[in-house]
């Protein structure tokens, strides 16, 4: 893993890889496709059961739904949904240009983190591409609040990510982490955090049609006395971590990877994509490098 994202080229993947899975909200069994793209492609979505204007580009701009997981859509109407998972782990890996080839509405849930797509992207080779990578300094500070919930960018001469959640359940209530993306530490710090619901919530999701792929294969379940996983947590603090793998992933959607500091306080996709909204409202905020 290349463990600066400065005066680096772009990357992509050596070859195609294939990976097959069940979606986590619509709980459809997909078969997603990662092939290699050249430089400035960008990272794109190809919905292969749509026959027309099926390509949705994984940038800011296109997000159409952030309850629960982040969802793009196109000018025709075609969505994937559920990308941050996938989106964290290429940002994680520094991957810059990339086609998805995706036969359903949402890529698939894995075990609930990104832990499965950056061994699948690891155990190949990356591509060097022959274009310096650019990337988006950030130049002020950019803050958005929602209720309680709180988020921003400021300028630093990395990117790193400090988060705080407080939940009303024992098993999570306070929990903060903060990290400077090196050393390939998404991999060993990161990658592997789950995604996690209460068993309180399961029915009323189901009733809403959410959840509906989700199992304890695919999920940390919190229930009023216990965790109700067999094999417990992966880290102390795995519901922060993962809410940072998340925040990784809404973040890539800037189009191109952050220099700067991100702070998020009890925020999630709505308030990541906002704070992306704001970024782009101002030319001075930011500098392309
Ligand atoms: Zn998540």
């Amino acid at each position: 893993m290349i463990d600066t994202i400065n005066n680096t080229n772009q990357q992509t993947i050596s070859k195609p890889i294939l990976i097959k899975g069940i979606g986590l909200h619509k709980g459809v069994d997909v078969s997603m496709k990662l092939i290699p793209a050249e430089a400035d492609y960008g990272i794109c979505f190809h919905r292969t059961d749509v026959s027309s204007n099926n390509i949705i580009k994984a940038l800011w701009s296109n997000v159409t739904n952030t309850q629960l997981s982040t969802t793009i859509t196109n000018s025709s109407g075609v969505s994937v949904s559920t990308i941050e998972h996938l989106m964290s782990a290429l940002s994680g890996l520094h991957i810059d240009n990339l086609k998805i080839e995706i036969d359903g509405p949402e890529v698939p849930i894995m075990d609930g983190s990104s832990k499965d797509f950056v061994n699948l992207i690891e155990a190949i080779t990356l591509k060097t591409l022959d274009k310096k990578r650019k990337i988006i300094k950030i130049n002020k500070n950019i803050n958005v609040t929602n209720d309680d919930s709180y988020v921003e960018l400021k300028p630093n001469k990395q990117f790193s990510i400090d988060f705080e959640i407080d939940f009303p359940s024992k098993f999570i209530s306070k929990q903060s982490c903060q990290l400077q993306l090196v050393n390939g530490n998404y991999k060993t710090d990161i990658a592997s955090a789950r995604t996690f619901g209460f068993e309180k919530d399961v029915d009323i999701l189901r009733s809403n049609g959410l959840a509906l792929g989700g199992s304890l294969e695919n999920a940390v379940v919190v229930g009023n006395n216990k965790i109700l996983n067999k094999e417990g947590l992966r880290f102390k603090d795995e519901f922060v971590r993962h809410k940072i793998l998340d925040s990784i992933g809404d973040l890539y959607l800037a189009g191109a990877p952050i220099q700067g500091y991100f702070f998020g306080n009890k925020s999630g996709h709505y308030l990541n994509n906002l704070l992306l909204k704001a970024l782009f409202s101002d030319k001075n905020n930011f500098e392309y490098i």
